[in-house]
């Protein structure tokens, strides 16, 4: 991948978070402590510092590199998790099957975070936004037709319960509300098919 793609990147999930942080707040304030949208502007920010060093390393090691910034910097129970998700997609594409098609790269990175959140689909979580946008990507569904499944992904959270998080100790009362790190996961997966389309390597 090219060093402009991924500052390309870089920069869209900054702007989006960015653009949405009052937004994901709120939806956090209504079932967790308010606090998700500054925590992954926080997250973003240190990444989007980080761009020069980030775009001089192999992908790999980019990848491992803003997993590692978001786990220190968006903190929460979110950083370990969004962190999570970065340094495995890092270490994955790394490792010898480095030639493994892209889902399934993200299928282990995404596994990772189920272990390391003991989160599972239906839990309310941002798996619940991931896991969906795997499989549309390993059904090799159009970009668009990818982040048009995240949104819908993200609106699927309000009728369940939460499981897991802080918004877990409200039981039945977080039913009826979005998930935010489901919506914060939607919105960067949207942005990014969007730029990825715009910018498609050919
Ligand atoms: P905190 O809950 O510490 O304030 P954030 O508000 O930044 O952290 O993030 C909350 C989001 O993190 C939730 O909306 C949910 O999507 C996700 N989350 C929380 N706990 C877990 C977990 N155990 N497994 C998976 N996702 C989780
Ligand atoms: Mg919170």
């Amino acid at each position: 991948m090219e060093p402009m793609l991924i500052a390309g990147l870089i920069e869209v999930c900054r702007a989006t978070i960015a653009a949405n942080s009052d937004h994901l707040c709120a939806l956090d304030r209504a079932i967790g402590d308010g606090d998700h949208g500054t925590n992954m502007q926080r997250g973003c920010e240190a990444v989007s510092a980080e761009e020069a060093n980030l775009t001089s390393l192999p992908l790999p090691d980019a990848v491992e590199k803003i997993g590692l910034t978001l786990v220190m910097n968006i903190g929460g129970a979110a950083g370990p998790l969004y962190g999570t998700l970065l340094m495995e997609m890092g270490r994955e594409l790394r490792a010898e099957e480095a030639d493994d098609a892209f889902p399934i790269i993200l299928k282990r990175a995404i596994d990772a975070v189920a272990r390391r959140g003991r989160a599972a689909v239906g839990d309310k979580t941002l798996l619940d936004v991931l896991y969906p946008v795997q499989d549309a990507l390993a059904h090799r569904s159009r970009l668009s037709d990818t982040a048009r499944r995240a949104e819908r992904s993200a609106g699927d959270t309000a009728p369940m319960k939460a499981m897991r998080g802080r918004a877990a100790y409200l039981g039945d009362r977080s039913i009826g509300h979005v998930d935010p790190g489901a919506s914060s996961c939607a919105l960067l997966t949207m942005a990014i098919c969007r730029y990825l389309e715009e910018n498609r390597p050919e």
